[in-house]
């Protein structure tokens, strides 16, 4: 913990362009990362496809990612310049219960917030313009979570730097949801279903998203635009009504 508020502290006071050399690295390796467990989950569950394979990775798909990449760091290094001028607070790292309820909070606000964002995103006039670089890959693999527009990605960043400016959130917080929100993103663009066939059988746990709850918005883009949960797509009346059938099959019940 003491590297942890050692390295924030540095990132504070550092030079600006060393702060922006971090951001990049971080986003780097969150990229790596996704790309290298993102694999080893799919050849482990390959056995329960919820998508036909992809197609061959093509070269542009690969520019966009990597266009993404560059563009998180500069929205991290935005968050950075801001937080530096006092524009953002950031509440002081504290016990694990305070960290929970910054994660939490950070959750729900922003699953409500990339639902709204999602939806509004697929209105005809502005779905060409900023989404549907997505969903020319119907069939997802690992790479396809960082396949996006740029307007996209600078859009998901100014939320997230919106619900942080109103959160407050810890920074120990904010890095455990960044890593929540890769793992839920990668979990999505798999083409595989790791989670057991028990999952919409039990409660609570059923609300949370599955990769299958993804995967359909990309062969189905009218429904399950929802990302952590299915809460919004139920409240909402935008829950695919195959979900359980799809997730089921996925299976292989
Ligand atoms: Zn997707
Ligand atoms: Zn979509």
């Amino acid at each position: 913990m003491n590297l942890f508020n050692d390295f924030f502290a540095a990132l504070y006071t550092m030079p600006l362009e060393q702060a922006v050399f971090w951001s990049l690295l971080g986003n780097v390796v969150m990229f790596a990362a996704a790309l290298v467990v993102g694999e080893a989950l799919v050849r482990r569950y390959h056995d329960k496809p919820n998508s036909p394979p992809p197609e061959p990775i093509s070269r542009q798909e690969i520019m966009f990612a990597l266009l993404c990449v560059i563009l998180n760091a500069l929205v991290a290094a935005v968050g950075i310049i801001l937080w530096r001028a006092d524009i953002i607070h950031l509440r002081p790292n504290g016990d694990i219960l305070a960290t929970v309820i910054d994660v939490i909070v950070l959750i729900v606000l922003m699953d409500f917030g990339m639902y709204v964002f999602h939806r509004v995103a697929h209105h005809p006039l502005l779905y060409p313009i900023i989404h549907l670089t997505h969903h020319l890959y119907e069939n997802p693999r690992p790479l396809t979570l960082f396949v996006l527009n740029p307007f996209e990605v600078l859009g998901f960043g100014a939320l997230l730097i919106v619900v942080i400016l109103l959160s407050q959130a810890s920074q120990v917080a904010i890095v455990i949801y960044l890593a929540f929100n890769l793992i839920f993103g990668l979990v999505g663009h798999l083409g595989v279903e790791p989670a057991p066939d028990a999952w919409l059988k039990l409660p609570l746990i059923r609300t949370i998203s599955t990769s299958t709850f993804h995967a359909e918005h990309h062969h189905d883009k009218a429904h399950n635009f929802g990302f952590y949960t299915v809460i919004w797509d139920r409240l909402f009346g935008t829950l695919s009504p195959e979900y359980a059938q799809d997730f089921g099959r996925a299976n292989g019940s």
